[in-house]
């Protein structure tokens, strides 16, 4: 099996794909993008339809060709692998479209689950729809997802936030825009930075409901439920963790029933034997609202009864 140097076709080759030792054909393709989701690591979550694509597709476009390999080569697949990042994109992009144009099937697969989620793909997708030419998805695997139905955590409605940012400036300050979201939240984190971002999230969004999901479809799945503020103490005392990993927060409980005016009535009691941030945290604590909010609240009550 060989990897293309970028976006050159390989040569005869059998499209078909093996699955418990059976070959299956893989019929042709009709011209176009196909998205198609991979597993997110028990390589066991592959779809028929994912492999039948990947085996008809004339190149296939992969975010890391050696990983990539590792899957398609479990599977009998011979299609020429591409490597499609964020640091040969724009350079690769118009030579994908052309191929495209010009009758060929692309398959665009990214590392794990689905490509486009917290991965490349977006611009190719666009500038596909853009030039007229047919968008497929396969779906399948996506960590987001995994995470959602093992969390245990209201799933009506929810808000993917993916990767927040690094620092921890920057990410409280945007932790502290999603408060306000009525719904659970989910967030992608490398295992370097889960204590300090579980701390950010307590203490912008108080002690709401979470789970931590590590390892997802794989050996060492594991998933960890609790307040955030306990699932922060935790990971700070058990130091850093292996694998990969998902943050679902819970909706704040109650944020929607608290009236304004038992706030203020529990915030001015609470500010006659504590300081202005105490009594915000208690309070913030007591109904799960964002400590942040309650705080300002509380230093203008504060002030007024000076
Ligand atoms: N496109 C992928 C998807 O659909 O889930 C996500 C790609 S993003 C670059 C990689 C992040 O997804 C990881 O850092 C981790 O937060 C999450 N992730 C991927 N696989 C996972 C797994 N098996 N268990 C937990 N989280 C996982």
């Amino acid at each position: 099996m060989t990897t293309a140097s970028p976006l050159k076709s390989g040569g005869p080759r059998e499209r078909s794909f093996l699955v418990h030792g059976a070959t299956v054909p893989a019929p042709p393709l009709a011209p176009g993008l196909y998205v198609v989701a991979t597993p997110i690591g028990n390589l066991a979550d592959v779809t028929l339809r994912a492999l039948s694509i990947m085996a008809g597709a004339d190149l296939i476009l992969a975010e890391d060709t050696r990983v990539s390999r590792t899957l398609i080569s479990r599977y009998g697949i011979e299609t020429p692998l591409s490597p499609y990042h964020e640091h040969n994109a724009a350079e690769v992009r118009p030579r994908a479209l052309r191929r495209m144009a010009e009758g060929q099937a692309l398959a665009l697969i990214s590392d794990a689950g689905t490509p486009l989620i917290s991965d490349p793909g977006y611009r190719l997708v666009a500038e596909a729809v853009a030039a007229g030419l047919a968008v497929t998805a396969a779906p399948g695997a996506s960590a987001a997802l995994t995470a959602l139905c093992v969390a245990g955590l209201p799933t009506d409605r929810f808000f993917f936030e993916g990767f927040l940012p690094p620092r921890s400036a920057a990410r409280r300050e945007r932790i502290n825009a999603l408060a306000a979201i009525p719904a659970t939240l989910v967030f992608y984190e490398a295992p370097s930075r889960l204590a300090e971002t579980l701390a950010d999230l307590a203490l912008e969004l108080g002690p709401r409901p979470a789970a931590v999901a590590r390892e997802l479809t794989k050996l060492h799945e594991e998933v960890r439920r609790g307040p955030l503020d306990a699932l922060a103490a935790d990971y700070a005392a058990a130091g850093e963790p292996r694998g990969e990993i998902v943050i679902v927060v819970g909706a704040a409980e109650g944020r929607e029933t608290v009236s304004e005016n038992v706030l203020t009535g529990e915030l001015v009691e609470a500010l006659r034997s504590l300081s202005v941030k105490d009594a915000a945290a208690a309070v913030a604590a007591k109904h799960g609202l964002p400590r942040r909010q309650v705080y300002a609240r509380a230093l203008a009550l504060a002030g007024a009864q000076r």
